[in-house]
């Protein structure tokens, strides 16, 4: 493994990418970055209505199409309400628990497009004045976010500029480790979105010739469950979302291998395209692990569920505590990277 130095690169990629913000529906900050990341290498690209941002690579063959997708969109919050005291009550984006921001540090970005940091955590945080500080409800009730501004009282807060509808962002905190390891936020889905976006410049400055027009979408709804069911050619017989492996007690995914999803709740992924990628892993020595994600959807899920007629399939780096403290390590993304560049040169399974 430690001969692939270009995974220093996704690396580098990811911590650049995790760093700024993008809750779903506040996205356009990270959309520009990928454009200017890919800018200057002449590749077809546009922005859907949506704001995603769909890179096309023609290929040999332009009768058949290929999609992958990963999305760029993140966990976040909303300012539901101003209290009276200052502070400010969150409405969630996305699914997460409560107990995993709390104690986080967070960014709230005004309409104006001034931001604000701050502290999200339960009014009943001090122990000193409250007795049922570890027992009190982690909810939206008893959560709160701290603003680190002068402010006491409801129209203090409102003349900070800061209104409900206001996004509301968390730190990443992201660490690289000497071992390997990326711990961060965000790892859902902006690993994969590193991946995707070294995929396509390797492609393009190796001139590597591809079999199908491939698309080529950076999604930005998913997590709010629409980020790639739209801007599907009618030619587009494989979709594959490359999105995270969920790790937990009696998944079979891990930090270290590429995860091929066989199952979420959605239901079964094309079995052909699985067989497929399976069967490059092996060819190509790709460590991997076939899993069932038990709570999951994904964009490829999003894109059957919204009708389109395609084989579906579903890769990504396993990703530890996912929605909450993420980490995973090179090993993975390594793995995934081979298995997309291998992927993309292959043959469509005949279905
Ligand atoms: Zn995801």
């Amino acid at each position: 493994m430690s001969e692939y130095p270009q995974v220093k690169h996704t690396v580098q990629l990811i911590k650049e990418l995790v760093s700024i913000p993008s809750p779903s529906g506040n996205t356009r900050k990270v959309i520009d970055f990928c454009e200017e990341y890919l800018s200057g290498l002449n590749l077809e690209m546009k922005r859907n209505r949506k704001g995603g941002l769909l890179i096309t690579v023609p290929g040999k063959n332009t009768d058949q199409h290929r999609m992958l997708t990963a999305h760029v969109d993140t966990l976040g919050a909303m300012v539901k309400e101003i209290k009276s005291n200052g502070r400010l009550k969150l409405a969630m984006i996305g699914g997460f628990r409560w107990n995993s921001v709390e104690g986080e540090y967070c960014e709230i970005e005004t309409d104006s497009g001034k931001t604000y940091t701050g502290t999200i955590l339960m009014k009943q945080t001090s122990v000193h004045v409250y007795k049922d500080a570890g027992e009190a409800k982690r909810n939206e009730q008893n959560i709160e976010v701290r603003i680190d501004e002068i402010t006491n009282s409801e129209e203090e807060t409102r003349k900070l500029g800061i209104n409900v509808g206001d996004f509301v962002s968390f730190d990443p905190r992201v660490q690289v480790t000497a071992s390997g390891f990326i711990k961060s936020r965000h790892l859902d889905d902006k690993a994969s979105t590193a991946i995707l976006l070294q995929l396509i410049k390797h492609i393009h400055t190796e001139k590597i010739e591809l079999p199908y027009t491939t698309h080529f979408l950076i999604s930005n709804n998913e997590e709010i469950g629409y980020g790639g069911n739209a801007n599907i050619s009618p030619e587009t017989v494989e979709y594959l979302a490359v999105d995270m492996g969920a790790l937990g007690e009696g998944q079979a995914s891990d930090e270290y291998t590429v995860s091929i999803c066989a199952k979420d709740s959605s239901g079964p992924y094309h079995y052909g395209l699985r067989k497929h990628l399976v069967q490059l892993a092996k060819d190509h020595n790709i460590e991997y692990k076939v899993d069932i994600y038990p709570y999951y959807g994904s964009d490829a899920s999003a894109a059957i569920n919204a009708g389109h007629d395609i084989v579906h399939g579903l890769v990504g780096p396993g990703i530890e505590s996912s929605h909450a403290f993420e980490r995973t390590h090179e090993s993975s993304l390594i793995n995934t990277e081979k298995l997309l560049l291998a992927y993309v040169q292959s043959p469509i399974v005949n279905i």
